[in-house]
């Protein structure tokens, strides 16, 4: 099959002749509907080693985690449940299934799961992918595999608002208008915040976060944040969520934060940052940090979906075939108007 392999650290993807997936006896094989590019992919690919642990990229990895597609093999062990045609999205981790985190829905901590662009679970960056039969999720017909390769992102920012455990009527200031802060809105306008304002310093991105829930979107790049705030929601948020994840982000939302608010920081910052403590300490925030999710927000997402009761396709800005890839991959990496950019490998 064809794949966007990665090489090295800061070269471009490139489109190789891989060997077709075959799937273990608890595995399903799927052809790609689509696959989302992820800002994760995109630091991963620079293969900084941020020191929590992680792997770096080997040469010869293929990345992608937020996919969806039809079922075309099936492993011995999953064929009760499983068919070829199903339509599934599937969670970016084989986890053994057994362990306490795995049965908690977190297969990302399990010691002996495999996390998605390794050598042994390659990405869907590519025209098939195995995913493990208990990490599948049905996507009802409904659910298109545009959309069903958003369930990952949406589940992000479902763990996120989750975790901020909102109040209906609650005022909330969203620093960063990447997929991650679109998602991170469209959920605080589920759940009910009256007031959901969006920062930003592109303008373009901070304006598509009215369609996705967004009831105020501020330009960072122009005035005082705080006071456009205010105006915008009658008062200062009680939760800012960080989606940037970049050195000075979390320091930003604590400047923008009034007293006795809630952080939750969600975007993910690769390198070590420095910030002062006692802005946030005179002020008595708290500050939650938020990871992935757990498989049980991947499932409510999905069906979600399927009832209709969200829509996140404005979040897709565009989408490419596997020839036009590389560039798009490449194009991201530089400033950009793009919210989710869909490779159509198929
Ligand atoms: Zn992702
Ligand atoms: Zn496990």
């Amino acid at each position: 099959m064809k794949a966007a392999v990665f090489k090295a650290a800061g070269s471009p993807l490139v489109l190789e002749d891989v060997p077709d997936p075959t799937p273990e006896a608890s595995d399903l094989i799927l052809k790609v509907g689509a696959c989302g590019i992820c800002g994760t992919d995109l630091h991963m690919s620079e293969n900084t080693d941020p020191g929590v642990g992680w792997r770096v990229l080997q040469p010869g990895c293929v990345m992608g985690h937020e996919f969806a597609g039809d079922v075309i093999e099936v492993g011995r062990e999953a064929q009760n449940r499983w068919s070829r045609g199903d339509r599934v999205t599937a969670l970016p981790w084989i986890g053994c299934g057994e362990c306490s985190d795995c049965r908690a829905g977190r297969g990302f901590r399990c010691a002996q799961g495999k996390m998605r662009a390794s050598l042994d679970l390659p990405g869907a960056y590519a025209e098939f992918c195995r995913v493990g039969a208990g990490e599948a999720v049905r996507l009802p017909d409904s659910v298109s595999f545009r959309e069903g390769a958003l369930v990952e992102p949406l589940a992000v920012g479902l763990n996120a608002v989750r975790r901020a455990q909102l109040r209906p009527g609650d005022r909330v200031l969203i620093v960063g208008a990447g997929p991650v802060g679109l998602s991170v809105a469209l959920w605080c306008r589920f759940f009910g915040a009256q007031h959901i304002v969006v920062s930003d310093l592109v303008p373009a991105r901070v304006e598509r976060s009215l369609t996705l829930g967004a009831t105020a979107a501020v330009d960072a790049s122009e005035g005082n944040v705080r006071e456009q705030v205010a105006d915008a929601a009658g008062g200062q948020p009680r939760v800012v969520f960080d989606c940037v994840g970049m050195p000075g982000s979390l320091q930003l939302a604590i400047d923008y934060a009034p007293h006795d608010a809630r952080i939750v920081v969600v975007g993910l910052c690769m390198a070590g940052d420095h910030l002062f403590p006692t802005k946030a300490l005179v002020k008595e925030l708290e500050i939650i940090f938020a990871f992935i999710y757990r498989q049980e927000d991947f499932e409510t997402v999905v069906q979600l979906l399927g009832q209709g009761r969200i829509d996140a396709t404005p979040m897709i800005s565009d989408h490419v075939d596997l020839t036009a890839f590389s560039d798009a991959f490449e194009a991201l990496k530089q400033p950009n108007r793009q919210i989710k950019v869909m490779l159509e490998p198929n």
